[in-house]
């Protein structure tokens, strides 16, 4: 069955139960499912489509309570709904990537990102004292640990992938088992909150941010988690991230980095096919350690994610940003992105664009947030990196013209994991005005 004929048979299955038809006696088959109006969903907020992910028209709409969507489902429903499966393909594969061992000593080896959440812990361990806990994705349980080291009085450490064993393991060793309960499962299914249970939590603490801040598509999660299990004045952890923008050029640099020395004589042959940025690979977004000196505009911070507001549907969005180019750059070879995460718990006060990142130190702020920038200590999240073309990159540009455009994030059509990003720019060539884009993927 295709996606829009599993679609149709949920709603045409509601309909005919709602009007109280024997389960028994219905018939389904292909002439009814044709019917376009089992696109319609019977269910205003229904959770199995919601489940499916990508059908659903509108991600935001409100969360559904899954005791009374399950006791609904019993009586109408033989047998035992929890071996229902509703992941896909790439949601396997995507909680298999996180079983091993080295995704998690990589994570936890990376100073930055794991001091950031420690000394935003334990700088402020009286925001934790006597609190519940959320930890959403908590692969080796290591935010848990901090959590409940600072006097968390619970904590529910939830993963789905098979490293949920090893953290319960890590918990009990460490004598925290009568505070911290692993619970293997996705934070979303109905079968982790009845586990969780009904009692809203005071802090939702996640590591959830990816390559270029959204690959993976795992804030979806946590934000459903937000409105599932959050307090109203609780708070999350970290509060707020930004995304920068800035220009590259450098011709080495962008050599160096896609291999392109490499793959133009490979044993004396030519294998320019493989080079990121070359026309087959060119939708790619490259994942590279930029260093400063390639950077070659002033960075822009062209969106900010609140974590307490923001809702799914802006985790697509279209907006604009400009950078003036250094005097001594005529020509673009690259945009490199990257993110800042803060930890700010009043939620007041300026916001995280407002705050001065480049007076932090290398490793970031003690307590109060890191970058994953060109200017600081390299994370593990490098730079998402997108090349321009070759043509784009012959084209000449005035010194220190101000380049102004927009970047669109979007998650593709079929995987909810992945992204498209856009940037479209204007700047002044040396023949009049030049107008570029470029779209690239991280699939
Ligand atoms: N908190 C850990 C691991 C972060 S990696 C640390 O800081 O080291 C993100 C983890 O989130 C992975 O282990 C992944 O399996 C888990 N995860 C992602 N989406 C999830 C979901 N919807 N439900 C449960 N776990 C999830």
């Amino acid at each position: 069955m295709d996606e829009l004929t599993i679609i149709k048979l949920i709603n045409y299955l509601r309909l005919e139960a709602q009007k109280g038809a024997d389960p028994k006696g219905l018939k389904v088959d292909i002439e009814t499912l044709a019917e376009n109006k089992y696109l319609q969903p019977t269910f205003p907020d229904d959770a199995l489509l919601f489940e499916l992910g990508d059908f659903m028209p509108d991600p935001d709409s409100k969360v559904v309570d899954y005791d009374e969507y399950e006791a609904a489902l019993q009586k109408n429903v033989e047998g035992n709904v929890e071996k229902i499966s509703l992941s896909d393909d790439r949601d396997t594969s995507y909680f298999e990537s996180y079983k091993g061992n080295a995704i998690h000593r990589e994570m936890i080896e990376d100073r930055v990102r794991t001091m950031g959440y420690r000394d935003f812990i334990e700088k402020n361990a009286n925001l934790f004292v006597g609190k519940t806990v959320l930890d959403v994705g908590c692969g080796t349980g290591i935010l848990s640990l901090f959590c409940a080291r600072a006097g968390a009085k619970r904590v529910l450490a939830v993963d789905n992938s098979d490293i949920a064993k090893r953290a319960r393991e890590n918990v009990t060793r460490n004598g925290y088992q009568d505070r911290i309960e692993v619970i293997q499962g996705r934070v979303e299914d109905f079968h982790t909150q009845r586990l969780i249970g009904k009692d809203k939590v005071d802090i939702i603490i996640s590591e959830w941010m990816g390559y270029g801040l959204l690959f993976e598509g795992m804030l979806d999660s946590v934000l459903r988690a937000r409105d599932l299990y959050l307090k109203e004045d609780g708070l999350m952890v970290p509060s707020h991230c930004t995304l920068q923008i800035a220009p590259v050029s450098d011709k080495d640099w962008v050599a160096e980095s896609n291999g392109e020395k490499f793959w133009k004589d490979v044993y004396g042959f030519d294998f320019s096919s493989m080079i990121p940025g070359s026309h087959l690979n060119e939708r790619e977004i490259g994942v590279f350690d930029v260093s400063e000196k390639s950077i070659s505009g002033d960075p822009c911070t062209f969106y900010e994610l609140d974590l307490k507001r923001i809702q799914i549907k802006e985790l697509d969005f279209i907006v604009p940003f400009s950078t003036k180019l250094h005097d001594n750059s005529t020509s673009l070879d690259a945009f490199a992105i990257w993110f800042d995460t803060f930890f700010l718990p009043d939620g007041k006060g300026k916001g995280a664009t407002g705050i001065d990142v480049a007076a932090w130190g290398k490793e970031g702020e003690s307590g109060l947030g890191f970058s994953t920038g060109p200017y600081s200590t390299a994370t593990h999240w490098h730079q998402a990196v997108l090349m321009l073309t070759e043509e784009q990159r012959k084209v000449t540009i005035r010194e220190g013209s101000t380049l102004t455009g927009n970047i669109t994030y979007k998650k593709m059509r079929r995987d909810d994991r992945a992204i498209d990003v856009t940037i479209a720019w204007e700047a002044e060539g040396a023949q009049g005005p030049v107008s570029e884009s470029i779209k690239r993927t991280m699939a």
